[in-house]
């Protein structure tokens, strides 16, 4: 028997998921608030894991095109100290597959393929418990039921409160990204700073890391301990405004460090909301969560990988077409939740060690996850 399945988000939980039911020719809905795939900009470049992301694009059969597309060079990493002095400088052997890096929008475009994605298509909310199935609600007043509805719609999602009244938290650490352009030609100095892969900065409760995309694209991410509301007087959206409030923020750093400030274009401001640590939920049949919305952690190279991971296995789960359905599910979240609390507790950890009153910390941290 086909079910009917959804899924709500079409980022890497959403579509890893969609794409693994769709080589078993599983029929799924794929429904995704964007009005188009080029919507906004896909973000900065994600390293998957061999063993998560990489093994998750396995089971969607898509090695080969991950490895034609992925940058196996940008592994490399630099630390220096806010003197500019290189601390760490690691580059990685030419067979190193360990955690190759990839465009955003190229593993997009990749996961998209033959997939038949319902662009512009919002969820506002979904009500589990109706006789024909769950019932999802949309922004534009219409609704459909479904046999299972998959919440892989982030950090907010608005499928988790079916399931969950927990909410993200602010983590006390935020962020403001950056971005600078044909690196190579316009900021050479810049370019070797960068290396092949990234370069991190340490200092005393702030960090900037510029991480190289491909085609000459960096982007840079400032991360401070700040109040939530520390840009009351400073108007977002004044890229002067904010670039001059940074450079009093990192004040006294090596001035090649403090160039990448200097050149960025858009300033993006992105506080570090998490979930708790071990966030589980009792489980109820016809609705359950993937990825950030039912695990949102730091930023530290893990999110994607696990969404991915989850979504290829939950696919598998569906596709070997289980007696009880709702059973297989509850299997599925049990073996998710104990993996993502694993990495939740471990990224918690090291924000709270890159991001630290002592930057040997970070350095220390660095030497601990870094492969030799
Ligand atoms: C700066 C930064 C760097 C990172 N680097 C890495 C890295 O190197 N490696 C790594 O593994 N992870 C990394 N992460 C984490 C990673 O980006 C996330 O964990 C990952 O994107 C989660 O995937 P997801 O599919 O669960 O959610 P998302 O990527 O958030 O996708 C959710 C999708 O749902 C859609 N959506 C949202 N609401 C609705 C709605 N109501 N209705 C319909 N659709 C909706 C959204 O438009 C989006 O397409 C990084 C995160 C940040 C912020």
């Amino acid at each position: 028997m086909r079910h009917r399945i959804a899924v709500v988000g079409g980022g890497p939980a959403g579509l890893t998921f969609a794409r693994v039911l769709h080589r078993h020719d599983h029929p799924v809905t794929i429904l995704e608030r964007d009005p188009a795939p080029d919507a906004r900009p896909p973000g900065g470049t994600l390293d998957l894991h061999q063993g998560l992301g990489q093994l998750a694009l396995d089971k969607a059969g898509l090695t080969a095109e991950f490895e034609a597309l992925s940058r196996p060079e940008g592994q490399a990493m630099r630390i220096l100290d806010t003197a500019g002095t290189v601390l760490r400088d690691w580059r990685p052997h030419p067979d190193e597959r360990a955690n190759p890096e990839i465009d955003r929008g190229h593993l997009r475009d990749l996961l998209l393929g033959p997939l038949d994605v319902q662009w512009g298509r919002g969820v506002t909310q979904v009500v589990p418990g109706t006789r024909e199935g769950a019932r999802v609600h949309f922004a534009d007043g219409r609704q459909e039921t479904f046999d299972l509805v998959i919440g892989a719609d982030g950090a907010w999602s608005r499928v988790r409160p079916a399931v969950s009244p927990v909410t993200p938290h602010y983590t006390g650490i935020t962020v403001v990204e950056t971005s600078l352009d044909d690196v190579d030609t316009r900021h050479p100095g810049l370019a070797r700073l960068i290396g092949d892969g990234s370069v991190a900065v340490y200092g005393v409760n702030r960090t900037l890391v510029a991480q190289r995309n491909s085609g000459g694209h960096v982007k840079v991410y400032a991360r401070f301990r700040a109040p939530l509301d520390w840009h009351e007087n400073l108007d977002l959206a004044d890229a002067e405004a904010v670039r001059s409030r940074l450079l009093v923020l990192f004040d006294g750093w090596a001035a090649p460090v403090l160039d990448l400030l200097r050149h960025g274009t858009a300033f993006v401001h992105r506080p570090l909301y998490v979930l708790p640590v071990n966030h589980t939920w009792t489980h109820v049949p016809r609705v359950t969560l993937l990825g950030d919305a039912a695990h949102l952690m730091p930023p530290l190279g893990v999110g994607a990988n696990l969404a991915m991971l989850e979504g290829a296995e939950l696919a598998e789960t569906i596709a070997a077409g289980p007696a009880d359905l709702d059973k297989a599910v509850r299997a599925f979240e049990e073996q998710m939740w104990v993996r993502a609390g694993r990495w939740a507790k471990i990224t918690a950890a090291g924000l709270e060690r890159l991001v630290s009153p002592d930057p040997a910390e970070a350095v220390a941290h660095f030497d601990q996850v870094q492969p030799s």
